[in-house]
């Protein structure tokens, strides 16, 4: 397939049985990229290529993208990513997709699960380059043990960024956690929107639709409303 280039898994840290982060080199270089955009990947068997699109979060200029992938019981394709031995050859398709960051005043990234990836490769562009925009990043996950950029969000604040950073945890099932629970749609009042807001929205489709109504019943211009839903 001419649209995909050759690739190699150089790296997966697992950081549960189903989450992983996967580093992927490609053959010639990581090309151009922008914050937000997403790769197709996978594999050729005989000259068939089976992909799926995953959300880059690396920021442009490294070596290898990251990825976060989550692995889908019976999927044709995460299933293959987090058994291939390390070395394992895959196929990339160009960077692609509209999702990227709005212009505009104080930019609020909404995520759960991997939904995070695009938003971890637009505030690594914002830490590379000292970005003074203000970001407010809402993270929904279901075991505390899912909020694998916890750390970095945290030491990157701690270090002075102009971000807020709101954890939500569904099932914290007596892990100590003591930070907010329920559902990312549960705690929209607290990002306190106001009219100079910009939303980014990525996840499962019910989740983006449901939080996308509810900012708009709370007055947000539904023209500063981003989306990208997965399934
Ligand atoms: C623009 C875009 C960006 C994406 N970025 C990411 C990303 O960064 N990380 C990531 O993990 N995924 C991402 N996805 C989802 C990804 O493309 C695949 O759909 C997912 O990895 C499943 O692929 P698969 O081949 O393993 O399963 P498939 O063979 O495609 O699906 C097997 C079965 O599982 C169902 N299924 C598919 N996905 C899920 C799911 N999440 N939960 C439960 N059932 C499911 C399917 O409907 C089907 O019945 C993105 C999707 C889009 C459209």
């Amino acid at each position: 397939m001419k649209a995909l280039s050759p690739a190699r898994l150089v790296d997966r840290a697992l950081h549960g049985p189903d989450l992983a982060t996967l580093h992927v080199a490609v053959d010639g270089g990581v090309p151009k990229f922008l914050p937000g955009q997403f790769v197709a990947l996978g594999f050729l068997d005989d000259g068939r290529a089976t992909v799926r699109p995953y959300s880059i979060a690396s920021a442009p200029g490294g070596d290898a993208y990251e990825l976060y992938v989550r692995r889908v019981e019976g999927g044709a394709v995460t299933p293959r990513l987090f058994a291939a031995p390390i070395g394992s050859e895959l196929v990339v398709g160009r960077p692609k997709g509209r999702f990227i960051e709005p212009t505009g005043g104080r930019l609020v990234l909404i995520a759960t699960g991997t939904g995070i990836a695009p938003f971890v490769s637009i505030t690594r562009a914002h830490a590379q380059a000292d970005d003074p925009r203000p970001i407010v990043i809402l993270h929904g996950a279901r075991h505390v043990g899912d909020l694998t950029y916890d750390a970095w969000l945290r030491a990157q604040i701690g270090a002075g960024r102009p971000w807020r950073y709101l954890p939500v945890v569904s099932r914290p099932d007596g892990s100590g956690w003591a930070g907010r629970t329920g559902y990312v749609q549960q705690h929209l009042a607290e990002i306190g929107p106001t009219h100079d807001d910009v939303f980014m929205i990525c996840g499962a489709r019910v989740m983006v639709d449901d939080v996308a109504e509810r900012l708009r019943t709370m007055g947000v211009d539904p023209a500063k409303i981003h989306t990208e839903a997965w399934g």
